[in-house]
């Protein structure tokens, strides 16, 4: 069921080590589960399927968070576990191994086929990476079987990208050759921007993880060094440390400053001078400055409240109280991996109040208690909090849509002045 709630024993803490401090709550949390990145996903990798092993309530999260599927060939489904399946009645692997045949004789376009684990695949055990390497040995050459889980039981929506890409990785053929990685989903034209960047400062070779073609998955090794444009793959992170690669420390690419930082932090990471990124970069970020502005105008003085959802909170509240003036009430975000957030947290303003994990009712007590101007949450809160006056940001629009980057700062700043706007509207229709 999602958005589902889970309760988690241990007591809210205050961390008084941290710089600066973080409240950290285990309680009930609001969440979508990890599924939900098929969504972008399937529109990323192109020659991939997702086949979700679960059940209705699965396929229903599914159907409703992508619309109505109209497609003639769509690049995901579920495979429903019935009753007998959750019995243990029947043979849960060998129905997903004529499943899968089914599906792949039908769709030889199909070369990567994740399965995609989830609460009921794990409530009665189906070991789906073994699965996945008894459908790989069937179906390589031309179709690679790959698993990973998605389950709300483990996951927040966006760690299911974090762990679709992490199982490519094992994958990834080796080198030694010096490169850049640059990993996240990005649609296709905020690609082609950073990888045109990329090549004006003589980085032709610039790799993407995903790539358009899951396929033909780029190299990695001891000379690859990685850019993270976006800051919930940590598993990622992790498995391509373990192949040799180097994670570099940087802001993530959101607004003029946070793309200038990440930008420069992979091209010199690569050798290039401090001067030809300048030259490089400098029309870009003029166009993103001058963009920026009529949205500070509307932005500057505001006062926002993060609650966690997509990750991306902690760049993006930056980047609101940096460039466009906002004044941050709370920034919450589900976990905070201190080393990827190193760089971002460095650059937020004195006595901001983060917080780490959820006790989802103590949290509307203060947001309601401090009447931001803008909350950014998820589905679940943000009906009952418009309703109660508060104008509303859902978090999982920040994932769809191209905010990365010089050329999508000013549409990044948008999605925050539009509700501000529509508040405006209405109360002056009431009038
Ligand atoms: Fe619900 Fe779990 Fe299926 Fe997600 S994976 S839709 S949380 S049952």
């Amino acid at each position: 069921m999602t958005p589902f709630d889970r309760a988690d024993p241990a007591p809210p803490a205050t961390g008084c080590a941290d710089t600066p401090p973080v409240l950290r709550e285990r309680g009930q949390h609001a969440v979508f589960c990890g599924l939900t990145g098929i969504i972008w996903l399937h529109r990323k990798m192109r020659d991939a399927f997702f086949l979700i092993v679960g059940s209705r309530t699965c396929a229903h999260l599914m159907q409703s968070a992508a619309g109505v599927m109209i497609f003639a060939e769509p690049r995901f489904a579920t495979a429903i576990l019935e009753e007998q399946d959750l019995a243990g009645l029947a043979d849960a692997n060998d129905e997903l191994d004529r499943v899968v045949d089914r599906l792949l004789a039908r769709r030889p376009d199909v070369k990567t086929l994740f399965l995609v684990g989830s609460c009921p695949s794990e409530v009665i055990k189906i070991d789906l990476a073994r699965a996945a390497q008894r459908l790989s040995r069937r179906h390589l050459p031309t179709t690679r079987v790959l698993a990973y889980s998605g389950s709300g039981i483990e996951t927040t929506f966006t760690e299911g990208e974090d762990a679709c890409l992490a199982s490519l990785v094992p994958e990834m053929p080796a080198t030694k050759a010096g490169s850049l990685l640059v990993i996240g989903s990005l649609p296709d034209m905020v690609e082609d921007q950073f990888a045109r960047l990329f090549a004006a400062m003589g980085l032709e070779d610039t790799a993407f993880l995903p790539a358009r073609e899951a396929f033909a998955l780029p190299a990695v090794g001891p000379g690859t060094r990685v850019l993270m444009a976006q800051p919930f793959l940590a598993a990622t992170a992790k498995a391509l440390e373990d192949r040799g690669a180097v994670v570099l420390s940087a802001p993530y690419p959101f607004g003029a400053e946070g793309t200038e930082a990440w930008l420069r932090a992979g091209a010199e990471a690569l050798g290039v001078s401090p001067d030809h990124i300048t030259a490089a970069i400098a029309p870009g970020k003029a166009r993103a400055a001058k963009a920026l502005a009529s949205a500070r105008e509307k932005l500057a003085g505001r006062s926002v409240f993060f609650f966690p959802d997509s990750q991306l909170e902690i760049p993006l509240a930056r980047f609101l109280a940096r460039e466009m003036g906002m004044r941050l009430i709370e920034v919450g975000t589900p976990y905070l991996h201190r080393r990827h957030m190193a760089a971002e947290m460095a650059l937020l303003p004195d006595g901001v109040t983060l917080s780490e994990g959820q006790d989802v009712d103590r949290q509307l007590d203060r947001a309601r208690a401090a009447r931001p101007d803008l909350t950014v949450c998820g589905l679940g809160l943000a009906n009952p909090l418009e309703a109660e006056g508060l104008a509303t940001k859902w978090s999982i629009e920040l994932v769809f849509s191209p905010i990365h980057g010089f050329e999508h700062a000013a549409d990044l700043a948008e999605l925050f002045t539009r509700p501000l706007t529509r508040r405006a509207l209405l109360a002056h229709a009431q009038d």
